[in-house]
């Protein structure tokens, strides 16, 4: 006899086993109403175990909620990984598979009522009609000249009911309830014209070649798993002597019965397919990898299987959106786009098309890593670097990594694409993890922009004022586009919270003579404290290099930046783009039509706009404060402001005219900076790795995040330092504890937060030993404890 062992829905977690009737098809992933207590309720299989021998009978679960399981085998396998590896729980994993909006049982498939002409009705009956009933015939000659011989009823007239009753009674017509998606373009905001291949180069013909070879079917067949065999789920003793999966160094380990208590992973990789390794696709600015991604991805649905394209975030990468759709326009209903701002209905509706293989070509954020395609062929991870990728709320996974994982699962060819590759995924590529495929040159064969840096330095002492954040160099540029009818993007480099102290006068930085980032200033007790060893200094009324007392702290908006933009140039046309323009629906995408067809002349922008925007007649990037992102408390510093440079700079001359950048900078030697100047992904990379090498940090190391967080300074405070104690105590040497201090953003929210830093070679010994600790304390009711494993920010 076998049970199913349900999850409840609901947010407290619980997990029962109950009886099988006899007959029906339950499988995990099944969507069930069981009996709890004396109520019916709905919940999702988790697994189909052998029923123990309880010596009382298991009550038996009530009904399938549909007939096909929800989730698929390998996304639930997925999700136990999910569960595993970031120390979350099933029910949260559950929720990300599946959306609320599938969920729950409020929502179903949208249906209306619609006439069905029933064969041809002979002349006797219509000329019949015609004299008794001229409505009811009139109905007929409507429907007999419709294309489907179908009409929806509403569409025949406000008194239309009773003839179309009268017309089913004589067998003329029948009403049906038909289906009808709710589809989320229907409002056909933006125009699509069609478009067509385009002649590859030979680098991109290359890189194209080896991922079509690996979707190929005779290569790496796809396994087509059997009947459910519940027992593969418990971890088999020779999980151990399986080959590490390809490029996920702690799966394997998760694998390992060692972690037969919690649900295992991956045990038989036999019955996956061979599938082969990631592919990294580093290709310069421009080089032509979406291109690269829209023929892969043509391929892969001519061999009938399904694509799932992943984006940083939907709003922010309209350009790539519109060339999906572009290039797909001849096969438009196979496409889905799941915006974040779809309603329940839309994503109801979109989640089935792609459950039925309707949809055949899935582009999402994040969190349609989980899209039920099935025969998946290929994943595509858009500027696989971006922070945007890990998830800031439980579960905490990272998006590219499950992406990675999926892949795995279902033997599909995965492809992660950046001009600016994430340290990790470099890394990976050295260890031989994934495979490496290179575009070096722009695809339209312009060279990249020059870049020149400016030392602010010399500008501060030229002029003192305060807004002196424009160089006369970026002036007299600007000034010159301008008159050239040539667009400008002018960036401000913006880190949230974190704020370092900076010398007006010589940019010197106050850092941490031990781990060699800024020192972060905390304004509630004025002083300046390191935030991965607990370094403390006061701070200094003069600078320590120069003397000048105007030591400040740094961070102007992108607000005050227009203000003065304004007034230096009176007669151009302005606009910019920051969190406010973001929350008004499509005032984003207004922004950018208007700036594409030219009637703004100078965006200014964050971060935001350093993303796949392609705008031919942008021949000038301004980057304001190159440096800001570099003093955070945070050892991917260098590595974000690598990226950002490359990418914001790569805005430039993308069309006929030859694009220039200008980087304002305190410290033009930084390597970051320099690097990025020469275009030079390598030498950065090089470097910036050995250092980590150095101080054990990751691709070395597996780094995660314990924070608490209360209401209670003292007790969140003093919870974190209990929790530290106890790590201590019990923690191998080969685990790096870090201090318990405040967070950088100590206060959010009316909480105030303080946090440690937890590295180790294994995320799983690192995440074992911290739940260890964390049952063995018990927590005040007032502190939460969060533990983020590969956390992103600090
Ligand atoms: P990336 O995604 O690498 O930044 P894009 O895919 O945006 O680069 O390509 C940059 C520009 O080059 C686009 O305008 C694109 O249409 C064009 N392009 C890409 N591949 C080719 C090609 N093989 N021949 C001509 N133009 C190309
Ligand atoms: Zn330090």
């Amino acid at each position: 006899m076998h049970a199913a062992r349900v999850l409840i829905d609901g947010p407290s977690e619980l997990v029962f086993d109950y009886a099988i009737p006899d007959g029906l098809p339950v499988v995990p992933g099944c969507r069930v109403r069981v009996p709890l207590r004396n109520r019916s309720s709905s919940g999702t299989v988790l697994q189909v175990v052998e029923a123990q021998d309880l010596g009382f009978a298991l009550r038996p679960l009530d009904s399938l909620t549909d007939p096909e399981p929800l989730i698929t085998e390998n996304l639930l396998k997925a999700g136990r990984w999910i569960a595993n590896y970031y120390g979350c729980s099933m029910e949260s994993v559950v929720r990300a598979l599946l959306p609320e909006a599938v969920r729950t049982e409020e929502n179903s498939a949208k249906t209306r009522k619609t006439v069905v002409l029933q064969g041809s009705p002979d002349e006797e009956t219509l000329a019949k009609l015609e004299k008794r009933a001229p409505k009811q015939h009139t109905i007929l000659s409507l429907l007999a000249h419709s294309p489907a011989k179908q009409l929806p009823l509403a569409e025949l007239g406000a008194s239309a009911a009773a003839s179309v009753k009268s017309l089913a009674s004589k067998g003329l017509v029948k009403l049906i309830d038909e289906e009808v998606r709710r589809d989320p373009e229907a409002d056909g905001l933006d125009e699509i014209l069609p478009d067509s291949p385009l002649t590859l180069t030979d680098e991109q013909q290359m890189a194209l070649e080896a991922i079509l070879d690996s979707i190929s079917n005779d290569q790496f067949p796809i396994p087509k798993p059997e009947a459910p065999n519940m027992e593969k789920e418990i971890a088999s003793p020779s999980a151990q002597h399986q080959p590490r999966s390809p490029g996920l160094g702690e799966l394997g380990d998760l694998a390992s019965p060692k972690s037969q208590a919690q649900s295992p992973l991956i045990t038989d990789h036999s019955a996956l397919g061979t599938a082969a390794k990631p592919f990294l696709l580093l290709g310069v600015t421009g080089s032509g990898k979406t291109e690269v991604y829209l023929q892969a991805a043509a391929k892969t649905l001519e061999a009938g299987k399904t694509v799932l394209v992943l984006v940083p975030e939907i709003s922010l990468t309209p350009q790539t959106v519109r060339r999906f759709r572009a290039r797909f326009a001849h096969v438009q209903e196979q496409v889905a786009v799941l915006h974040s701002n779809l309603s329940q209905g839309e994503r109801f509706d979109e989640w089935h098309r792609i459950r039925k293989g309707k949809a055949r070509i899935v582009i999402g954020a994040r969190s349609a890593v989980f899209a039920p395609l099935p025969d998946l062929g290929l994943i595509i991870v858009d500027e696989e670097h971006e922070n945007t990728y890990k998830q800031d709320q439980i579960p905490r996974y990272h998006g590219r990594d499950v992406a990675v994982l999926r892949a795995h699962l279902e033997g599909a060819t995965i492809v992660l694409g950046s001009a600016t590759p994430s340290l990790e995924s470099f890394q990976n590529c050295l260890d031989g993890k994934y495979q490496l495929l290179r575009l070096t040159k722009r695809a339209d064969s312009h060279s990249l922009p020059l870049i020149r840096v400016v030392d602010m330095r010399n500008e501060g002492r030229k002029t003192k004022a305060n807004d002196t954040f424009l160089s006369e160099r970026l002036r007299i540029s600007i000034e010159r586009k301008i008159a050239n009818n040539e667009q400008v993007i002018l960036f401000l480099n913006r880190r949230g919270f974190a704020r370092s102290l900076q010398c007006p006068s010589c940019g010197y930085v106050c850092e941490c003579p031990h781990c060699s980032v800024a020192l972060t200033y905390h304004r509630t007790d004025d002083r300046l404290l390191c935030h991965i060893c607990g370094h403390q200094a006061i701070v200094p009324r003069k600078c320590p290099e120069c003397r000048d007392t105007g030591i400040f702290l740094q961070g102007f908006g992108t607000q005050k930046v227009e203000d003065v933009l304004k007034k230096v140039f009176p007669t151009a046309r302005i606009a910019r783009i920051d969190a406010d323009a973001m929350r008004k629906k499509n005032a984003l995408r207004d922004l950018l039509n208007a700036f594409q067809a030219k009637k703004i002349d100078i965006l200014i922008g964050t971060q935001m706009i350093a993303k796949g925007l392609h705008f031919p007649n942008v021949t000038l990037v301004g980057i304001l404060n190159a440096d800001i992102g570099l003093h955070v408390p945070d050892f991917r510093a260098g590595e974000r402001v690598f990226q950002l440079l490359t990418q914001v700079a790569g805005r430039a001359g993308r069309g006929e005219l030859e694009g220039e950048v200008i980087v304002q900078t305190f410290t033009p030697h930084s390597p970051s900076i320099q690097f990025a100047r020469h275009h030079d992904f390598d030498g950065f990379a090089e470097q910036e790795l050995e250092m980590r090498r150095q101080f054990h940090f990751p691709p070395f190391t597996r780094c995660a995040v314990l924070t608490s967080r209360s209401t209670h300074k003292r007790l969140a405070e003093f919870t974190l330092e209990t929790l530290h104690r106890r790590l201590k105590e019990d923690l191998p040497k080969s685990i790096l504890l870090g201090d318990p201090l405040p967070s950088p953003l100590v206060r959010s929210h009316g909480q105030f937060r303080f946090q440690l830093m937890l590295r180790a070679a294994s995320a799983r010994t690192l995440a074992k030993h911290v739940q260890a600790a964390l049952t063995k304390t018990t927590l005040p009711e007032e502190v939460t404890v969060v533990f983020d494993m590969d956390a992103w920010s600090f």
